[in-house]
Protein backbone atom coordinates (compact mmCIF):
# COMPACT_ATOMS: atom_id res chain seq x y z
CA UNK A 1 0.00 0.00 0.00
CA UNK A 2 1.58 3.23 -1.05
CA UNK A 3 1.78 6.37 1.42
CA UNK A 4 -0.93 7.76 -0.35
CA UNK A 5 -3.45 4.79 -0.72
CA UNK A 6 -2.35 4.74 3.56
CA UNK A 7 -3.64 8.19 3.82
CA UNK A 8 -6.83 8.06 2.07
CA UNK A 9 -7.58 4.56 3.40
CA UNK A 10 -7.26 6.30 7.09
CA UNK A 11 -9.52 9.60 5.74
CA UNK A 12 -12.41 6.51 4.63
CA UNK A 13 -12.21 5.36 8.19
CA UNK A 14 -11.97 8.82 9.87
CA UNK A 15 -14.74 10.84 7.95
CA UNK A 16 -18.32 10.35 9.71
CA UNK A 17 -21.50 12.73 8.71
CA UNK A 18 -22.14 15.29 11.53
CA UNK A 19 -19.00 14.15 13.58
CA UNK A 20 -17.52 17.40 13.32
CA UNK A 21 -19.31 20.79 14.11
CA UNK A 22 -18.90 23.24 12.11
CA UNK A 23 -16.38 26.29 13.37
CA UNK A 24 -15.67 29.83 11.93
CA UNK A 25 -12.70 30.46 10.22
CA UNK A 26 -11.54 33.61 12.78
CA UNK A 27 -9.45 31.77 15.88
CA UNK A 28 -12.14 31.38 18.90
CA UNK A 29 -8.75 32.79 20.74
CA UNK A 30 -7.55 35.31 18.69
CA UNK A 31 -3.96 34.30 18.84
CA UNK A 32 -1.19 32.89 15.85
CA UNK A 33 0.83 30.59 16.69
CA UNK A 34 4.33 30.73 14.09
CA UNK A 35 6.57 27.70 15.05
CA UNK A 36 8.56 24.67 13.44
CA UNK A 37 7.82 21.77 11.11
CA UNK A 38 10.02 19.31 13.44
CA UNK A 39 7.23 16.20 13.43
CA UNK A 40 7.33 15.88 17.61
CA UNK A 41 5.60 18.90 17.99
CA UNK A 42 2.31 17.54 15.19
CA UNK A 43 -0.81 16.91 17.99
CA UNK A 44 1.74 17.83 21.51
CA UNK A 45 2.25 21.36 20.90
CA UNK A 46 -1.31 22.66 21.00
CA UNK A 47 -2.37 20.19 23.45
CA UNK A 48 0.32 21.19 25.68
CA UNK A 49 -1.10 25.01 24.95
CA UNK A 50 -4.24 24.06 26.11
CA UNK A 51 -5.77 24.68 22.54
CA UNK A 52 -8.56 23.25 20.81
CA UNK A 53 -9.33 23.09 16.97
CA UNK A 54 -10.58 26.20 15.58
CA UNK A 55 -9.05 28.34 18.58
CA UNK A 56 -5.83 29.80 17.01
CA UNK A 57 -4.24 30.10 13.81
CA UNK A 58 -1.20 27.86 13.26
CA UNK A 59 1.98 28.89 11.14
CA UNK A 60 4.82 26.63 10.34
CA UNK A 61 8.34 26.29 8.78
CA UNK A 62 11.62 24.94 9.29
CA UNK A 63 12.90 25.99 12.24
CA UNK A 64 10.33 28.67 12.65
CA UNK A 65 12.85 31.42 11.13
CA UNK A 66 12.06 34.54 8.64
CA UNK A 67 14.43 34.57 6.21
CA UNK A 68 12.73 37.50 4.03
CA UNK A 69 11.80 39.92 7.35
CA UNK A 70 9.88 42.24 5.26
CA UNK A 71 7.18 41.03 3.00
CA UNK A 72 7.87 36.86 3.28
CA UNK A 73 4.88 34.04 3.63
CA UNK A 74 5.40 34.59 7.71
CA UNK A 75 4.77 38.04 7.72
CA UNK A 76 2.10 37.74 4.86
CA UNK A 77 0.36 35.00 6.71
CA UNK A 78 0.47 37.08 10.15
CA UNK A 79 -0.73 39.80 8.47
CA UNK A 80 -3.39 38.13 6.85
CA UNK A 81 -4.36 36.94 10.89
CA UNK A 82 -4.24 40.08 12.06
CA UNK A 83 -6.38 41.98 9.53
CA UNK A 84 -8.92 39.31 7.91
CA UNK A 85 -9.40 37.11 11.13
CA UNK A 86 -8.91 38.37 14.63
CA UNK A 87 -5.68 38.00 15.62
CA UNK A 88 -4.87 39.40 18.36
CA UNK A 89 -1.16 38.29 19.65
CA UNK A 90 1.82 36.50 18.02
CA UNK A 91 3.28 33.48 19.87
CA UNK A 92 6.78 32.53 18.15
CA UNK A 93 7.58 28.92 19.52
CA UNK A 94 10.83 27.42 18.93
CA UNK A 95 12.03 23.94 20.31
CA UNK A 96 14.85 22.04 21.91
CA UNK A 97 16.71 19.92 19.80
CA UNK A 98 15.42 22.06 16.57
CA UNK A 99 17.06 20.24 13.47
CA UNK A 100 17.33 23.80 11.80
CA UNK A 101 20.46 24.99 14.88
CA UNK A 102 23.58 24.40 12.75
CA UNK A 103 22.66 23.11 10.35
CA UNK A 104 25.60 22.15 7.38
CA UNK A 105 25.18 24.12 3.95
CA UNK A 106 28.04 22.91 2.50
CA UNK A 107 26.70 19.16 3.06
CA UNK A 108 23.21 20.05 1.85
CA UNK A 109 24.11 21.39 -1.17
CA UNK A 110 26.38 18.06 -2.12
CA UNK A 111 23.10 16.16 -1.53
CA UNK A 112 21.63 18.43 -3.58
CA UNK A 113 23.64 18.30 -6.39
CA UNK A 114 23.57 14.32 -5.73
CA UNK A 115 20.14 14.67 -6.46
CA UNK A 116 20.53 16.37 -9.84
CA UNK A 117 19.71 19.51 -9.14
CA UNK A 118 21.56 21.56 -11.29
CA UNK A 119 24.27 23.96 -9.67
CA UNK A 120 24.23 26.44 -11.95
CA UNK A 121 20.00 26.47 -10.26
CA UNK A 122 21.52 26.77 -6.66
CA UNK A 123 23.98 29.51 -7.69
CA UNK A 124 21.75 31.58 -9.05
CA UNK A 125 18.29 30.82 -7.20
CA UNK A 126 20.11 30.59 -3.92
CA UNK A 127 23.44 31.65 -3.84
CA UNK A 128 23.66 32.14 0.13
CA UNK A 129 22.56 28.64 0.94
CA UNK A 130 23.11 29.04 4.99
CA UNK A 131 21.33 32.24 4.70
CA UNK A 132 18.09 31.23 2.47
CA UNK A 133 17.91 27.64 4.87
CA UNK A 134 17.33 30.14 8.10
CA UNK A 135 20.42 28.16 9.57
CA UNK A 136 20.64 29.43 13.25
CA UNK A 137 23.30 28.65 15.86
CA UNK A 138 20.71 27.94 19.25
CA UNK A 139 16.91 27.80 19.15
CA UNK A 140 16.56 30.75 21.82
CA UNK A 141 18.69 32.68 19.87
CA UNK A 142 16.59 32.26 16.72
CA UNK A 143 13.50 32.58 18.91
CA UNK A 144 14.22 36.48 20.38
CA UNK A 145 15.53 37.29 16.76
CA UNK A 146 12.11 36.42 14.80
CA UNK A 147 10.18 38.17 17.61
CA UNK A 148 12.54 41.12 17.33
CA UNK A 149 11.73 41.02 13.12
CA UNK A 150 7.58 40.58 13.95
CA UNK A 151 7.91 43.62 16.28
CA UNK A 152 9.95 45.80 13.78
CA UNK A 153 7.99 44.77 10.75
CA UNK A 154 5.87 48.39 9.95
CA UNK A 155 3.10 45.90 8.86
CA UNK A 156 2.51 44.43 12.23
CA UNK A 157 0.75 47.01 14.45
CA UNK A 158 2.13 47.91 17.43
CA UNK A 159 -0.40 46.79 19.89
CA UNK A 160 -0.34 43.00 18.96
CA UNK A 161 1.97 41.83 21.48
CA UNK A 162 4.54 39.30 20.11
CA UNK A 163 6.06 36.37 22.47
CA UNK A 164 8.54 34.04 22.63
CA UNK A 165 8.71 30.43 23.93
CA UNK A 166 10.76 27.38 23.81
CA UNK A 167 9.08 23.59 23.33
CA UNK A 168 10.50 21.01 24.81
CA UNK A 169 9.67 18.22 22.44
CA UNK A 170 10.10 15.70 25.02
CA UNK A 171 8.19 16.11 28.00
CA UNK A 172 6.03 18.82 26.57
CA UNK A 173 7.25 22.21 28.68
CA UNK A 174 7.14 25.57 27.45
CA UNK A 175 9.73 28.67 28.36
CA UNK A 176 8.82 32.21 28.31
CA UNK A 177 11.71 33.16 26.21
CA UNK A 178 10.41 36.97 25.45
CA UNK A 179 6.98 37.89 27.44
CA UNK A 180 5.47 39.72 24.44
CA UNK A 181 3.24 42.29 27.04
CA UNK A 182 6.18 43.82 28.96
CA UNK A 183 8.85 42.99 25.71
CA UNK A 184 11.54 41.52 28.68
CA UNK A 185 13.53 38.40 27.62
CA UNK A 186 14.68 35.64 29.37
CA UNK A 187 16.27 34.06 26.92
CA UNK A 188 19.57 33.60 29.02
CA UNK A 189 17.94 32.41 31.26
CA UNK A 190 16.21 29.67 29.31
CA UNK A 191 19.45 28.63 27.52
CA UNK A 192 21.55 28.75 30.72
CA UNK A 193 22.00 24.97 30.39
CA UNK A 194 23.51 24.85 26.78
CA UNK A 195 26.65 26.96 26.52
CA UNK A 196 26.16 26.78 22.67
CA UNK A 197 24.00 29.89 23.25
CA UNK A 198 25.78 33.24 22.45
CA UNK A 199 22.98 36.72 23.81
CA UNK A 200 22.09 38.74 20.93
CA UNK A 201 22.03 42.89 21.60
CA UNK A 202 18.98 43.89 23.20
CA UNK A 203 16.70 46.03 22.51
CA UNK A 204 13.93 46.65 19.52
CA UNK A 205 16.06 46.51 15.80
CA UNK A 206 13.85 49.21 14.63
ZN1 LIG B 1 12.63 22.56 14.63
Amino acid sequence: MTKLDQIIDANRRFVHPNAFPPLPKSPKKQIAIFTCMDTRLVDFLEPAMGLKRGEAKVIKNAGNTIVDPMSGAVIRSLVAGIFMLGVEEIFVIGHRDCGMADVDADSIKKKMLARGISPDVIDIHVPDLKQWLGVFSHPVHNVERVVKIIRCNPLIPDDVPVHGLLFCPNDGHLDIVVNGYTRESFAARVAEEDDSYIPTSSGCCC
